[in-house]
């Protein structure tokens, strides 16, 4: 390393010390304030970044010819990459307006009458068999809808404008996505793919849901999905205690030699926008996450995959910080890849060695389970190819947003929306704080489920008790952050290209 490059190290110091603040911010927005910490604005955090990539330029143009050493070159490299996503969210207003957003999403109250509603209620509420129930689940997202809608679209108006900017021939959402480590090229003969060889199963679903509802012919709205599917054979909630959640975790963990007490992950639950949040605040020494306490096997599922996220974090020893994986940067991480490693536990929920061993469920519970739990993994690549395709749609010139939610409802999950059904596609903070996110969650089951089929393939039908599977993965697909490109690190721990292959053997039961 030359003195030139010196200056790039003094530079990912300062990026570090940044992420780490906003990391802490961020937290603390969740949770409130905590003792010895101080309430940052995130959104006041967050623009500081953009000093940085004044720094970078002629730092990075005097390191490069520093005698080719690959580790600088992929620093700058992801730097430049960091730096174009960053001038499509630059905009002083963006930035209000994603946290803004994200904030408002998170703390707004369903509110009927002198009634108030928790998201878990809603989860509760729309697997009623009241169908006015669950009709009162999208009403009361409609009503989050057009309270966010407004500063919505302005902020979807400034990507526009940036991405226009920047002069390429994509829309935002084609240029977030390539910096995501998703170029179209690569992410649509996936996801269309999968479209092609779930629609049959998904037709079945349905068709089966119907008949167990009791009404084959019934008329159905998307809304009724979750009801629809608890037809086809549910496990009561209380059969997944929620305090057995993490010893079963924490056991499963320790059979492939993972200690997880051991590691520096702190947990608080609450009522917030998502299921549940992974924040690496410090790679790899200071990890936390919230959990929303969601009814049944929800909880057990968003604690998995909470954690997968966190193995990522705590087992990263990469000493870049532009390498750590940092989640504030687009460019900085691939959350595709972030979602798959999550997912690596995610699963788990559903693979009936798990079940056997570390839950109290009968084997016929476990039957019935498994078949729920295939019908729900189809719904949600169905729904989230919907998401995707609305998004993408959202960020072309003209596009009447409200009719593309009516299209794609009817396109992926065969269901159309009542025409006086409100409205409810802004309801969620990914539209402005995870933008183009949606895909990430549909990559990272064929991840996932592809490293599970080798890690079998490799161990053996009892990996579940080889330590040496955690070791593995260690090396494999958590140690070295972003020094090699996520489809290198899923090619070399699995053997071969991502593809559908191992996820429809799992989803179809096959
Ligand atoms: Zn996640």
């Amino acid at each position: 390393m030359n003195d030139s490059c010196g200056a790039l190290d003094a530079l990912e110091a300062d990026y570090e010390a940044l992420a780490r603040r906003l990391g802490a911010a961020t937290w603390l927005s969740y949770v409130g304030e905590e003792e010895g910490e101080t309430a940052e604005d995130p959104a006041a955090v967050r623009a500081e970044f953009g000093r940085l990539f004044d720094r970078a330029r002629p730092v990075l143009d005097a390191c490069r010819g520093s005698g080719g050493d690959p580790i600088i070159a992929r620093r700058a490299e992801v730097w430049r990459r960091c730096e174009g996503a960053w001038r499509l969210d630059a905009d002083p207003e963006a930035v209000r307006l994603r946290t803004d957003l994200e904030r408002r999403v998170n703390e707004h109250a369903f509110v009927r009458g002198d009634r108030t509603w928790s998201r878990s209620d809603l989860s509760r509420l729309s697997r009623s068999d009241d169908p006015a129930e669950r009709r009162l689940v999208v009403e009361l997202r409609g009503d989050l809808h057009g309270e966010v809608l407004e500063d919505t679209l302005r902020l979807v108006s400034l990507r526009k404008e940036a991405a226009a900017g920047l002069g390429g021939a994509g829309t935002y959402a084609d240029a977030m996505l390539g910096a995501e480590g998703l170029p179209p090229e690569l992410l649509d003969p996936l996801l269309r793919e999968l479209d092609e060889r779930t629609a049959e199963a998904w037709a079945e679903v349905l068709r089966r849901g119907r008949e167990a509802g009791g009404d084959p012919a019934a008329t159905l709205a998307p809304w009724d999905v979750p009801w629809l599917i608890e037809k086809l054979g549910t496990i009561p909630d209380e059969r997944w205690p929620k305090e057995q959640a993490l010893p079963a975790l924490s056991e499963t963990l320790r059979g492939i030699g993972v200690e997880l007490e051991a590691l520096p992950i702190r947990r608080r639950e609450g009522d917030f926008g998502y299921g549940g949040q992974t924040l690496a605040v410090s790679i790899p020494d200071d990890v936390r996450m919230m959990i929303n306490p969601l009814p049944g096997w929800r909880v057990w599922g968003t604690l998995f995959h909470e954690t997968g996220h966190a193995l990522q974090g705590v087992s990263t020893t990469v000493a870049s910080p532009i390498l750590k994986g940092y989640e504030w940067l687009a460019g900085a991480s691939v959350p595709a890849y972030a979602e798959g490693m999550a997912e690596l536990l995610g699963l788990l929920v559903g693979d009936r060695a798990f079940l056997e061993r570390r839950t109290d469920l009968s084997t016929e519970e476990i039957e019935r389970f498994l078949a729920l739990w295939r019908a729900r993994s189809l719904v949600s690549v169905r729904s989230r190819l919907a998401d995707v395709a609305l998004e993408r749609a959202l960020y072309e010139e003209g596009t009447d947003v409200d009719a593309v939610e009516h299209e794609v409802a009817e396109r992926y999950l065969g269901l159309a929306l009542p025409l006086d059904a409100p409205a409810t596609w802004a309801a969620t903070a990914f539209l402005a704080a995870y933008p183009c996110y949606m895909q990430n969650y549909v990559l990272a089951d064929l991840i996932a489920a592809q490293v599970l089929r080798a890690v079998r393939e490799r161990f053996g039908e009892g990996w579940l008790d080889d330590p040496a599977v955690g070791a593995f993965l260690r090396e494999a697909l958590w140690s070295d952050g972003e020094t090699r490109e996520w489809t290198v690190r899923v090619r070399e721990a699995t053997g071969e290209e991502l593809s559908v292959e191992a996820y429809l053997e799992f989803v179809m039961g096959t």
